[in-house]
């Protein structure tokens, strides 16, 4: 492509997809600017800082199916920092904590009884052996299960984490979501002692976003952090991406932002696609952190099976990485999702503080005997897209009806769920999405 052939490129948002979207245009020549709101790029995968050494905001591992991430981590050099450790995980039912995830831990699962752990393993099996997810679109995990005879393990072990995660739409999340789940966590399985290899890249997936950034900006790519774009409008050849400090004029515009706040940014979108695209819902995260002088258990995963419980999972980050690195301190995460109409997503960090302490003592005794090194609440809009049945009908392709605008949010994702590798898959395949409309 000639310079004068090489129309420039805006990418509103600087997380993963954004970023390695920004780098595949780069390097095919195109100019690219990159708008992100946060004074820092990665998004989800935004870091801080526990006794010297970086760490997620939001827990973070990849599995060993993880093959877009695999490769990127490659390309950057960074592939062999990638640790694959296989820590315990943990259940949380009844006012106790169970092993759980390898099919040994399976038999001392009381809370299924026999019925119910038999249940747990034909659903399983049976879901791990279905290839075609199109036959199971119009199900809903709650119906398929019932509808199968899986109700006790069911009810027992997804219906409390899907009540967890989606509040009062659990019951709508479709069964491929959960199909999506089984599948892949069993493909990142260890062969030997049947629990799961998660890699971990020393350091922090922080890392990643820091190398894409670095060479961003060797290719001579701008990146604009604490900018949002506040409207993209379509103009003459192009769209006018206005941000605080006036309006710039692209060729071709990616959005990586949640479909919402797309909806909102491009008021020029049709009125049909506005309203099939209204139909796209998300959960909000709320990531408690702290910082402890012991350990509240030895599962770095564990899963809250109760609905009474304020959060819905425990992630003891240095059950998996050596508290060593974080100056010996024990880093806890708490998992708590809620719809954005949720008062807890507007609460102050005391008022949560409030309501996740009891839950944490009743979780752990140890909690009550831990010092609190410090703690925070990290939170994330749009965090959890929620999967409904015929959720085909309503995916946004990456371009959009106004031709030039493109789009590859997280929601956009499917069959699988969000995660760091479908943030490659994606930005890679928006990048050669435009440069095909190119030629
Ligand atoms: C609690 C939690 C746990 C997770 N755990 C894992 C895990 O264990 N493993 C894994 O692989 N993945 C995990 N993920 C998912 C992973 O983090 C995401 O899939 C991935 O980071 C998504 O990248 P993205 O670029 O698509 O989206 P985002 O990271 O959301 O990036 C979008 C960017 O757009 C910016 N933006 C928004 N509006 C504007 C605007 N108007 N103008 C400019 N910029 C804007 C945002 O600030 C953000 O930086 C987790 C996510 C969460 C929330």
């Amino acid at each position: 492509m000639r310079s004068a052939e090489r129309p420039a490129v805006a990418v509103i948002g600087g997380g993963l997809t954004g970023l390695v979207a920004a780098d595949r245009l780069l390097a095919a020549g195109l100019p690219v600017t990159v708008y992100e709101k946060y004074p820092e790029a990665g998004g989800l995968v935004g870091t801080f800082e526990v006794g010297g050494e970086r760490l997620e905001c939001f827990y973070h591992h990849i599995f060993t199916s993880d093959v877009d991430y695999m490769s990127l981590a490659e390309e950057l050099g960074l592939a062999r920092e990638i640790e694959w450790l296989s820590p315990e995980m943990g259940f949380f039912s009844g006012g106790r904590l169970y092993r759980f995830g390898t099919p040994a831990s399976l038999l001392s699962f009381s809370p299924l009884g026999l019925a119910g752990r038999l249940q747990f393993v034909l659903s399983t099996l049976k879901l791990r052996g279905i290839s075609d997810w199109n036959a199971l679109e119009g199900e809903t995990a709650a119906g398929w299960f019932r509808a199968h005879g899986y109700a006790k393990a069911y009810d027992t072990v997804w219906a409390p984490l899907l009540l967890q995660k989606y509040g009062r739409r659990a019951e709508e999340v479709s069964l491929v979501w959960l199909w999506g789940k089984i599948a892949l966590r069993s493909r990142s399985r260890n062969r030997s002692s049947l629990r799961e290899s998660l890699g971990y890249l020393r350091g922090s997936f922080g890392r990643v976003v820091d190398a894409l950034v670095a060479r961003l900006r060797e290719r001579g790519g701008e990146f604009v952090p604490a900018r949002p774009v506040r409207l993209v409008r379509r103009a003459e050849e192009g769209f006018d991406v206005e941000t605080a400090s006036g309006s710039r004029r692209f060729p071709r515009v990616l959005s990586t932002v949640a479909i919402p706040e797309l909806l909102r940014l491009a008021p020029d979108l049709p009125g049909e696609t506005r309203a099939l695209w209204s139909g796209i819902a998300y959960g909000h995260a709320l990531c408690p952190v702290l910082e402890l002088d012991r350990p509240l258990s030895r599962f770095y995963w564990t899963n809250v099976g109760e609905s009474d419980m304020p959060f819905g999972g425990v992630i003891e980050h240095t059950n998996y990485i050596p508290k060593e690195r974080y100056g010996g301190r024990h880093v806890v995460y708490v998992s708590d999702y809620v719809l954005p109409d949720d008062p807890k997503w507007r609460m102050r960090d005391e008022d949560l503080w409030a309501l996740y302490t009891p839950g944490l003592e009743r979780f752990s005794p140890e909690f009550r005997k831990a010092s609190i090194l410090s703690k925070r609440i990290f939170r994330a809009e749009y965090a959890q897209p929620i999967v409904t049945p015929h959720y085909s009908r309503l995916l946004p392709g990456i371009r959009t009806p106004l031709e030039g605008l493109y789009s590859a949010a997280m929601a956009q994702i499917y069959p699988e769920d969000r995660g760091q590798n479908y943030a490659v898959r994606m930005g890679r395949t928006a990048a050669e999405t435009i440069m095909a409309d190119l030629t």
